[in-house]
């Protein structure tokens, strides 16, 4: 039997799931790049929904006022890890996402099932193109289960409001904990694709690693992981 001494090249598709603040985002660009593979911000796209449903003036508490102008747009976002952009019909939508008005909003338009349906169609053609990193909440369970590896981050929730703290300026720990909380709970807690960890996925638990230790992690992970499904018997 034939086996490489040497972990092969990547060629499939990590998905990367977990609650904010794990560091999930920056791991899953720079994996990306090690591994010379696209990048799927899911995230990103939910946010851009938001930006559109924010700017119509729909009613947060009414499902259906928010898939009817969901319905209608038409959101982008690049897969390049080293040019990370986001349109909402085709206009740059990159500093709207961020904003506290989306991030306040963003759960109550995620959990609308029309929105999801729309948004996991649109992940599921980018990641077919692979070999990609996928980022988001549900890329493991619902939207591309068959994963050559399902990656479950995680830090307890103070590492995790720390690090959101300092990405905001001026950000106080408490009110991002508040924050945190609050949208961890809503996301875990919605009917259609909750947060959870996936079947099969490896639980990576960040708060007493940094960005580089994960990444390498993940990427050895993710080259045995294709190695396994490259490696023919021959003989
Ligand atoms: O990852 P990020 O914090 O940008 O995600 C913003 C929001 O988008 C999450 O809080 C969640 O409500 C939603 N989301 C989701 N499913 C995904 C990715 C994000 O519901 N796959």
């Amino acid at each position: 039997m034939a086996h490489s001494t040497e972990l092969g090249d990547f060629s499939g598709v990590v998905a990367l799931d977990g609650p904010s603040g794990t560091g999930k985002s920056t791991v899953a660009r720079r994996l990306a790049d090690r591994l010379n593979a696209s990048y799927l911000d899911s995230g990103a796209m939910y946010r851009a929904a938001t930006v559109a449903v924010l700017e119509a003036g729909a009613d947060l508490a009414d499902p259906d006022a928010i898939a009817v102008v969901v319905r209608d747009i038409d959101v982008w976002v690049s897969t390049d890890p080293q040019a990370p952009a986001t349109a909402l019909d085709g206009r740059s939508v990159d500093a709207e996402i961020r904003s506290a008005a989306t991030t306040g909003a963003v759960s109550a338009v995620s959990a609308v099932p029309a929105v999801r349906e729309k948004l996991v169609a649109q992940q599921r053609a980018l990641i077919a193109e692979g070999p990609i990193v996928a980022e988001g909440r549900d890329i493991g369970s619902v939207v591309w289960p068959q994963a050559e590896l399902k990656v479950y981050l995680t830090a307890t929730e103070e590492v995790r409001a720390r690090r959101r703290a300092g990405e905001v300026s001026g950000g106080n720990i408490a009110e991002v904990a508040a924050d945190i909380r609050r949208r961890d709970g809503l996301d875990s807690s919605r009917a259609v694709s909750p947060l959870r960890r996936a079947d099969g996925a490896v639980v990576v638990d960040t708060s007493e690693l940094s960005i580089e230790q994960v990444v390498s992690l993940l990427e050895r992970l993710a080259r045995a992981a294709a190695d396994t499904i490259q490696t023919v018997p021959s003989g």
